[in-house]
């Protein structure tokens, strides 16, 4: 098995990237991009952009912000309302799995923003159907989130002819490379269906096993080109045109709006993932039953590119963390009323060649675990000086008998 010779990720990265001749990734060479850009520039490019689409006459809100009360979301409507003054609408799609503190963090975001907010509630049986569905057919049981995140903020924006929408990092680009910062990609159907839908629209999730038909699937189905050309539907991603850092902009948000984080189980970041149950939990983990590798590896290839962390210490977060069981499985297996067998089988025939053998006894190996590659030729662990912070904050702030808003 192939790994970067910079950083920690695997070729069997569930976003395609690539190794150039030298061994180092996609995700480490459009990182590099970010110490050339002139990011003031960038950011005055933003301001024209925004100010093409505030509201002339003040009567419509500037912009739609998709929020989900994590860091980011969080980040995205400070910047967006306090540095460039907009008039934004917050849009959330409620994708059923929150914990109390992600819940509790998107009523804080709401009241110290002090903006207005809807929150988007699918029918819960629905969710339910749609998550064992996915699970069947795609080995993950998240598509309805990934869907209803990269739909719902589309229809609102059509049905209030709000045309510019301020999406926030493109995730792809910055783990696998897969754009660079210079292309300034723009959110579209198309990469909507491709990397958030894993391929699968709303009308592939017609199930009469299930009882699901194409009217329940409402929330999940995307304007058509004649709606969003009436509106002209923008989206833009926010890290092209900002000097994107997760860590620093997370210590702002707690300093200034009190953002709350969260130990994780499968990662040592306690900033990702707050606002739900699965999606550094049993989502992630089925990702490593898949590909061999897990969130342990996404934090640390960033960090390690950010200058925060040496790859053999990257190496060493992935062997404590990428393979744990983690607990939030048993709600999981209650919710779609299967058995840890069951579950773990339907990812079987999707488990990587090149990551997963079967031993003698007929259970799953991981074939060459990035441990092996401490030592790879071409391995530049020692010319990365570590030039930042990499502690994470963890906060406690909140107590349980503060009013929470929703
Ligand atoms: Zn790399």
């Amino acid at each position: 098995m192939r790994y970067c010779t910079r950083c920690v990720y695997p070729e069997t990265s569930a976003i395609k990237m690539t190794f150039d001749e030298e061994g180092v990734c996609s995700g480490c060479r459009v990182a590099e991009e970010k110490e050339k850009i002139n990011w003031d520039e960038r950011k005055e490019r933003l301001r024209q952009i925004l100010e093409k689409y505030r509201s002339k006459d003040g009567k419509n809100y500037d912009c739609i912000v998709p929020v989900s009360g994590g860091k980011d979301s969080t980040f995205q409507t400070y910047l967006i309302k306090e540095v460039f003054g907009m008039n934004p609408l917050l849009v959330t799609f409620n994708h059923e799995f929150n914990t109390r503190k992600g819940i509790r963090n998107l009523a804080n975001l709401v009241e110290k923003a002090g903006v207005d907010h809807i929150r988007f509630t699918p029918n819960p049986k629905l969710i339910r159907k749609l998550a064992r569905l996915s699970m069947r057919k795609m080995g993950d049981m998240c598509w309805h989130c990934h869907s209803g995140i990269f739909t719902y903020p589309v229809q609102i924006a059509v049905k209030f002819k709000i045309p510019l929408i301020i999406w926030g990092e493109h995730g792809w680009s910055d783990l696998a490379g897969m754009y660079s910062h210079n292309d300034l990609v723009e959110m579209t159907q198309r990469c909507r269906r491709e990397w958030g839908l894993r391929g699968f629209e709303a009308s592939d999730m017609v199930d009469n096993e299930e009882g699901i038909s194409m009217e329940d699937l409402k929330p999940f189905t995307y304007p058509t080109d004649k709606e969003i050309e009436s509106v002209g539907v923008r989206g833009i991603y926010i890290s092209n045109y900002i000097n994107w850092n997760a860590k620093k902009q997370t210590e702002k948000m707690i300093e200034l709006y009190d953002f709350e984080t969260a130990e994780q189980e499968r990662t040592y970041n306690c900033y990702e993932n707050v606002e739900c149950f699965h999606c550094g939990g049993s989502h992630d983990y089925l990702k490593w039953l898949k590909f061999g590798y897990g969130r342990a590896t996404d934090h640390a290839s960033q960090d390690i590119r950010l200058g925060r962390m040496t790859r053999e210490q990257g190496i060493d977060m992935v062997e404590k963390y990428d393979g744990k069981r983690p607990s939030d499985l048993d709600i999981i297996l209650r919710y779609l009323g299967m058995d840890e067998e069951e579950f773990v089988a339907c990812v079987d025939n999707m488990r990587d060649p090149r990551a997963w053998g079967k031993n003698d006894k007929n259970e799953w190996y991981l074939k060459d675990p990035v441990g092996n590659h401490r030592n790879d030729p071409g391995v530049e662990d020692v010319r990365l000086p570590v030039k930042e912070r990499n502690d994470f904050i963890l906060t406690s702030k909140w107590k349980e008998d503060k009013h929470v808003l929703m």
